[in-house]
């Protein structure tokens, strides 16, 4: 294996969010004024950019780029990008394809700065073009140098791409910082896969609200809207490379709603290095396969989808279920656990 567990790591050191639980909300599981209701978490809240100097994040936020390094940030396969940070921004090399978190993010409050090459080039989507996205690749807000720049409506920059143009134009000059505060809430799927809830996207473009809580059609292709497709609700952030150096600063993240593990999106290779049968005894056998970008297993009879919250650690989310992947001596082991239980050893086939 490559060097990319130990980066992912380092980049995913255990983060709770204080956020106040959904009940704590509530207000009719409290009585006025009630003493016991508990109080806010405190937060330093950082201080805004300017454009000669980067702003700095709140402090419950989980930063994702603070100009020094693309820790962060993979291609889309997982392996190390070639997107370059110079003078404390991070810049997309044309043609070396979209970048992605390691982390998943569900629904979250998101901060991200941009700025369109200072010379403009091309026209229409050609100039300054790039894209926001939730869900790895499946909901694009567009960002593209729109300042006297005309294109279609729902490609301008700040649009919910091919869905929802930008309220009004707030763009700034291209070479100068821009800014994308955006409240995010993840679409909801049945287990059957059918939607449940859809996505929703609040967005103040430089300051300005440019969509109030607007509810996706789904997938923000090209040419087609939706249909949603089932997915999981925590997946990586996504930034697009179309062909424009367009650079990024300041962005960081704070997660909404229910606290819980860290998940990370692993690169296919490092999740089909678990691939393989595991054998308990010589009765019991537990396979371990890939869907996508998450590990199944079948154990006891049952079904696991399985969730990283490390490059070696996994969880379900259906149950109390957890394993754990080593190398010990010229064994592969995996141990299967439920709750505080120690795990059961399990030797991979070979
Ligand atoms: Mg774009």
């Amino acid at each position: 294996m490559n060097s990319l567990p130990l980066r992912l790591t380092l980049a995913g050191t255990a983060l709770f969010a204080a956020t106040a639980l959904a009940d704590d909300l509530d207000p009719r599981n409290w009585i006025g004024h009630d003493r016991t209701r508990p109080l806010p978490p405190v937060v330093d809240p950082g201080f805004t950019s300017t454009q000669d100097k980067a702003g700095k994040a709140p402090s419950d936020a989980i930063v994702l780029f603070d100009g020094s390094d693309l820790s962060h940030w993979v291609a889309m396969n997982g392996e190390p990008t070639k997107w370059i940070v110079k003078d404390g921004a991070m810049e997309c090399v044309p043609g070396s394809g979209y970048i992605r978190t390691l982390r998943c993010f569900g629904d979250a409050q998101v901060h991200v700065e941009f700025a369109a090459p200072a010379k403009p080039e091309g026209n229409s989507q050609g100039r300054g073009n790039s894209g926001f996205f939730f869900g790895l690749t499946r909901y694009e807000i567009q960002i593209l140098d729109s300042y006297d720049n005309p294109t279609y409506a729902d490609g301008s920059c700040a649009s919910i791409y091919n869905q929802y143009p930008p309220l009004v134009n707030a763009s700034r000059p291209p070479g100068q910082w821009q800014s994308y505060d955006i409240i995010w809430t993840a679409p909801r799927f049945e287990p059957d896969g059918r939607s449940r809830s859809p996505a929703r996207v609040t967005l103040f473009h430089n300051g300005v609200l440019v969509q109030n809580n607007v509810e996706l059609m789904g997938d923000t292709g090209w040419v087609t809207r939706g249909p949603y497709r089932a997915h999981p609700e925590k997946l990586p952030i996504s930034i697009q490379d179309h062909g424009n150096p367009v650079r990024f600063r300041n962005i960081w993240v704070r997660e909404l709603g229910k606290p819980g593990r860290p998940e990370f999106f692993l690169a296919d290779k490092v999740l089909d290095g678990y691939v393989g049968k595991y054998e308990v005894n010589k009765d019991w056998i537990v396979d371990v396969s890939r869907r996508g970008g998450n590990l199944f297993f079948q154990w006891a009879g049952e079904d696991f989808l399985m969730f990283a919250t490390s490059p070696n650690r996994f969880f379900a989310k259906t149950t109390d279920v957890q394993v754990e992947f080593k190398r010990e001596g010229n064994e592969d082991v995996a141990y299967f656990s439920v709750g505080e239980d120690g795990g059961m050893r399990a030797r991979k086939l070979r």
